[in-house]
């Protein structure tokens, strides 16, 4: 039976990009209960304690504990942050055959569970593993979100804003396709504020596109800059994934870069890829076909080729 006013949360993988969730989810009081499970059953208990010390100053009371599968059944969302995670000179399609094996054990166990809400996915190859769970859940495709590009995407406008010195949050922008290194900037719908990027490259002969140029690149490449100064990363993709939990649980509507199952969107289908879509209560409510120009179309397309030839040796 649905509780009243109790939302819960289940993050399965209490590791660096888990437990970064888990802090901005309490400092952000999204949530009435948070739960957490990792293989490393001490190491959950420990953060739960840790977590837990801090709850006096987070801005709404929050239950957090160290539980088991059992406790999805009457969860809203479960957020799974499970696996092992890229090192020095992997790309994040080497981890697949590892993560995928993870994630057909942790599902079956949360849907052993009862559960009937909505799993968020950041595990890599992210875009691959949100279709493994899909296909071994078995839920609508709705109630499966993988964080795709979102991460990128504020890098992405973190560097526009730099560049233009503009506030990030006015810097209209998104990368879509692979979380990974086939994905691509959307340069026909960047605005910064109001003004179309074209415009502010035509006006101001200060700003050049081989700038822009180079701030994709270090978008795209910035998971391997930082992994190289500190083996992880785990702050960027925690907030991302706290700002989809917001977008579920307070039914925003908000339009997000999320990995999306596509059905004849952008011509191509049984795929899930990185794309905007506007997420509620329900899930993606609607995956937005926005329009491309020949070479974004050519570029999304490689994007799907590759993760598709990828996806066959586990499927
Ligand atoms: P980590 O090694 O710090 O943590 C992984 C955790 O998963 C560990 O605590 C481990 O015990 C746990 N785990 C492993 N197998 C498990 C199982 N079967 N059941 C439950 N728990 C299990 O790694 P991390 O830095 O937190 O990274 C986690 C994942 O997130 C990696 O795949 C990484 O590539 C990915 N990641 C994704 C993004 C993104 O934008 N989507 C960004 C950064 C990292």
């Amino acid at each position: 039976m649905k509780r009243q006013n109790v939302n819960r949360v289940v993050l399965v993988g209490t590791g660096a990009v888990g437990c970064s969730y888990a802090y901005s989810f309490i400092n952000q009081g999204i949530a009435e209960e948070l739960v957490l499970i990792d293989v490393n059953e001490k190491r959950a208990e420990g953060e739960a304690m840790d977590l837990s010390h801090g709850i006096p100053f987070a801005p709404s009371p929050v239950n957090v504990w160290s539980g088991t599968y059992a406790d999805c059944g009457k969860a809203e969302l479960v957020v799974i942050t499970a696996g092992v995670a890229q090192k020095p000179g992997e790309t994040r399609l080497d981890l697949l055959a590892k993560n995928a094996k993870i994630f057909k054990d942790i599902i079956k166990q949360v849907m052993d569970s009862g559960f009937d809400g909505i799993f968020l996915i950041a595990t890599n190859p992210v875009d691959i593993l949100t279709y493994v769970t899909w296909k071994e859940s078995g839920l609508p495709k709705e109630r499966v979100i993988g964080s795709g590009t979102t991460l990128d995407s504020a890098r992405f406008r973190y560097l526009l804003g730099q560049y233009f010195h503009v506030d990030s949050r006015n810097v209209h922008a998104a990368i879509i396709g692979e979380h990974g290194d086939t994905e691509l900037p959307v340069w026909s719908r960047t605005s910064i504020g109001l003004d179309s990027i074209n415009s502010l490259l035509a006006k101001n002969s200060n700003y050049s596109q081989q700038d822009l140029d180079e701030i994709f690149i270090n978008v795209r490449d910035a998971a391997y800059h930082v992994i190289e100064r500190k083996g992880a990363t785990y702050y960027g993709i925690g907030m991302s994934l706290v700002r989809i939990t917001n977008a579920i649980l307070r039914n925003e509507n908000s339009v997000l870069p999320v990995s999306v199952y596509l059905d004849g969107e952008y011509g191509h289908n049984d795929v899930f890829i990185g794309a905007p879509a506007i997420i509620n209560r329900s899930g993606i409510r609607e995956v937005r076909e926005i329009e491309l120009n020949s070479k974004e179309k050519e570029q999304f397309d490689h994007s799907v080729t590759l993760l598709k030839e990828a996806m066959s040796s586990v499927l």
